[in-house]
């Protein structure tokens, strides 16, 4: 019938799992403090791996929370989103003071997609 093997199956899995609005809330997967946050998701985050987006996953696991144009994927309450724009606004600004002016606007140098804002590389999507 089919030859993939279970993992395969479990990854293939994951990747609907993360494309199709979920059944039920999960819970946030934000870990800032090296702690599960345990407040109820209600958003989903991609943030963009720039300069990394076309680079392979690790391993399984990282292969499921990353969506087809290279955003790692993670469910989050509002306030963990929140704090996860302000690091994406960090990012670019780092960015802005490492690339000289007449480069900008700045783009990933992997898929070009503009990167001038946090929200070019954060991106919050509520769930239901
Ligand atoms: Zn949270
Ligand atoms: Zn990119």
């Amino acid at each position: 019938m089919n030859d993939l093997s279970d993992d395969e199956v479990l990854r293939r899995l994951n990747d609907i799992a993360r494309t199709d609005a979920p059944v039920r809330s999960p819970q946030c997967e934000a870990r800032f403090d090296g702690r599960q946050c345990p407040h109820t998701a209600v958003v989903l985050v991609r943030l963009h791996r720039w300069g990394e987006c076309e680079d392979p996953a690790d391993d399984a696991a990282d292969a499921a929370r990353i969506d087809p144009v290279g955003n790692v994927t993670a469910y989050m309450c509002q306030p963990c989103s929140g704090q996860a724009l302000i690091a994406g606004w960090k990012k670019i600004r780092e960015l802005q003071e490492r690339i000289p002016r007449n480069l900008w606007p700045i783009h990933c140098p992997t898929c070009k997609r503009p990167t001038n804002r946090g929200e070019d590389i954060v991106q919050i999507e509520a769930i239901a």
